[in-house]
């Protein structure tokens, strides 16, 4: 028999009966580590650093008879260097994707996708999937994903924020709602005849998507998506570093 430990983060996505205690279990001898935290519920892509009797060991290792695995949640990026995270949004994710697109987190997301196409251009494009579906996390060819614990969007961003560590009022530009593409800043004589007299006259900043070719500026809509993200910013707890205060 083997004995797993979880960290208590990832405890919830064990079956209820197997909480709040060791989870004592048998794995074949020709199943990965990996194989056998998947069986128990756990999808790979949630799966941190592995310690098997105190040694750390890659989740692609073998277990021997009596072995003690602890699992721990994935670690936080690194703060410095390396390109932001990308990410694919599943079909149920759609004002989550808007959230993140706002705050310039590049996101795809359509409904039409199936598991399977979604899968598909996350490993082409080396994106990570944001799902609420842990059988799509368990998808083989799956590289990166992130299993989203609450059904509330603002709550999902908080999540996503916090695991990849993202500043969501940081400096970069907002992408477009609908299609992703990065809006570029438009001459306001350029649309003035796509737009209402009063919108003209209040505003004299406005972008256009060169993807779907809307046009953006910074009304109402804008200050309550401002506001929302800026409130999960001062939620969550400052991104530790190295450096002291
Ligand atoms: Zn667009």
């Amino acid at each position: 028999m083997h004995e797993f430990i979880f960290h208590p983060e990832l405890t919830c996505l064990l079956p209820k009966a197997l909480r709040g205690h060791p989870v004592v279990c048998a794995v074949a001898p020709h199943q990965s580590i990996k194989h056998a935290i998947e069986a128990l519920g756990i999808p790979h892509t949630e799966i941190g650093p592995v310690a098997v009797n105190g040694q750390k060991r890659p989740i692609s290792g073998r277990l021997a008879p009596g072995d003690r695995v602890e699992v721990f949640p994935p670690a936080p990026p690194a703060l410095t260097g390396g390109n932001p995270p990308r990410f694919i949004a599943d079909a149920h994710l759609g004002r989550l994707a808007r959230y993140l697109r706002f705050a310039g987190v590049d996101t795809l997301w359509k409904n039409a996708w199936d598991d399977a196409e979604l899968v598909a251009i996350a490993a082409r494009e080396g994106r990570i999937a944001l799902t609420c579906d842990r059988a799509l996390l368990m998808h083989r060819t799956l590289p990166a994903g992130c299993y989203l614990r609450s059904r509330q969007p603002r709550t999902q961003l908080a999540e996503v924020a916090r695991r990849y560590a993202l500043a969501l009022c940081g400096p970069q530009a907002s992408r477009c709602l609908e299609c992703n593409e990065v809006p570029l800043p438009v001459a306001k004589t350029e649309i003035a005849a796509e737009l209402l007299p009063r919108t003209l006259a209040a505003f004299e900043q406005f972008w256009r998507c060169p993807g779907c070719r809307r046009t953006y500026w910074r009304g109402s809509h804008w200050q309550r998506m401002q506001a929302a993200l800026a409130a999960v910013d001062r939620a969550r707890p400052p991104i530790s570093s190295s450096s002291a205060a």
